[in-house]
């Protein structure tokens, strides 16, 4: 079928080739989209020469920044070496490697790397690691696994049984079954005289109510983003570990955003000083120079698996893709060389302090987040928290904000899974100059949708 937006452009141009074939992700098929051709630190370019400062570090991604040649070169290495061989019986030099540098830096006794194409199949992966787990040790009753609401765990349908986003989960239902949800920890819209562990709490008595018998894990992000960077109340993580082990449930992190160095650390979860049984992670792991996801296990979830001598019946072709180890041999490399963790941490205060700042502008209700990971959200009365209404929403992010944002040379994430927020997640190496940069456009761009929508 012919589409409208294809005729909007000369025939043979980019844009009119990508309406005709190209569905892109998250995105409506007549969509305009910016065709982005080449990316440099913490700047990228589109196709007609015009420069943006990657203020999302593309969807968290890349970490390291853009356009290293030596992680990209060792790809390429690897590629004339061996470019593939599958992980299912065989091994080789950069999986090995990989496996044991992810090992040595994670938290804990987490000691076992299943590799995977991207974060949905890692989350996957745990759930299915999970289950099997109880069933070796005869608890078979333990199917479920409890999320928190708002939170994305991603897509595939394993995954989008953790999501707690109800627009991406009505359309494929029915779900694989088994998915709960508990509160998530939105300090900004809970009542002023509740306990901040309140949230924790509500993950017991979701698990009690369930009966502690059937749950098989609890899934949280260190940082939950969806919503807009929702931080953990003190203790909140050491709490919830408290709960799972009291009831005998595996504590998965989704560190699918929160790792390699997004907090400051190399986990997320190291700020918040807890150990889980299981880590997922993707993205920054390669700097997104190639795809690889992985779901790290202590030895306690291995240990079944061994004394039965039995295989986890589960992979994936490109599991553990001799291209992407050698990538994210390289990213490490890079991170630790520059102590991009490091760099994080010394340069947090003045983030935030440049997003504090943007408070005098009557459409910031909020300012929360951690590391180089922050959301703003946007609000029709800053005293009284009001929301704009609903109806409104599309036009402030979609028709503004973003928009606004793009046309200023500043790409970020306006957002409305939960409440309206503009997310700032930029690569590790960006500085002072940049949150100069990311300050002066959202200055005027939030300015401008506070006037479009006074009206
Ligand atoms: N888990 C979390 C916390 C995520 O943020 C994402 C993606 O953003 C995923 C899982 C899914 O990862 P992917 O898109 O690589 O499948």
């Amino acid at each position: 079928m012919a589409t409208t937006l294809a005729h909007a452009h000369p025939a043979g141009s980019l844009n009119e080739r990508a309406a005709r074939h190209l569905w892109m992700h998250f995105t409506k098929l007549e969509a305009d989209v910016p065709i982005l051709v080449r990316g440099d630190g913490c700047y990228v370019w589109d196709d007609a020469g015009k420069r943006y400062l990657d203020g999302l570090a593309a969807l968290f991604c890349v970490n390291a920044g853009h356009g290293r040649a030596e992680i990209a070169d060792a790809g390429a290495e690897q590629g004339r070496r061996l470019a593939f061989y599958q992980a299912w019986g065989y091994a080789h030099p950069p999986a090995i490697e990989l496996a044991e540098r992810v090992a040595a830096l994670a938290p804990g006794d987490l000691n076992r790397v299943f590799f995977t194409s991207g974060g949905s199949e890692a989350v996957d992966s745990a759930l299915k690691l999970a289950r099997n787990f109880y069933r070796l040790r005869g608890e078979g009753s333990r199917t479920k696994i409890i999320a928190r609401e708002t939170a994305y765990h991603g897509t595939s349908m394993g995954a989008l049984t953790a999501t707690g986003i109800t627009a991406l989960r009505a359309q494929f239902e029915p779900l694989v079954p088994g998915g709960r949800h508990a509160p998530n920890t939105n300090a900004y819209r809970a009542p002023a005289d509740r306990d901040p562990l309140w949230a924790a709490e509500a993950i017991e008595e979701t698990i009690l109510f369930e009966g502690p018998e059937t749950v098989a894990a609890v899934i949280l992000e260190p940082l939950q983003n969806a919503g807009g960077c929702f931080a953990p109340p003190e203790g909140y993580w050491q709490r919830v570990r408290e709960i799972c082990d009291r009831h005998g449930v595996l504590l998965i992190a989704d560190e699918v955003i929160c790792s390699w160095g997004r907090l400051g650390h190399w986990f997320g979860i190291e700020r918040y000083g807890t150990v889980p049984d299981m880590i997922t992670t993707a993205k920054g792991l390669t700097s997104a120079y190639a795809p690889m996801g992985a779901l790290i296990v202590s030895d306690r979830i291995a240990a079944p698996f061994i004394e039965s001598d039995q295989m986890f019946a589960h992979g994936f072709t490109f599991g553990a893709h001799p291209v992407a180890a050698a990538v994210a041999l390289a990213n490490l490399d890079v991170m630790q060389r520059e102590d991009l963790c490091g760099r994080v941490r010394e340069h947090e205060p003045a983030f935030r302090a440049m997003l504090e700042s943007l408070r005098d502008l009557p459409i910031v209700g909020d300012v929360r987040g951690a590391g180089y990971f922050w959301a703003l959200e946007l609000v029709r009365d800053q005293d009284r928290a009001e929301r704009f209404p609903k109806e409104q929403i599309d036009h402030l992010l979609r028709g503004v904000v973003g928009p606004e944002m793009r046309r200023r040379g500043l790409l970020a994430r306006a957002d409305d899974r939960g409440d309206p927020v503009v997310q700032l997640c930029p690569p590790l190496i960006a500085g002072p100059p940049q949150f100069d940069e990311i300050e002066a456009v959202l200055r005027q761009v939030l300015k401008v949708a506070w006037e479009a929508m006074r009206g």
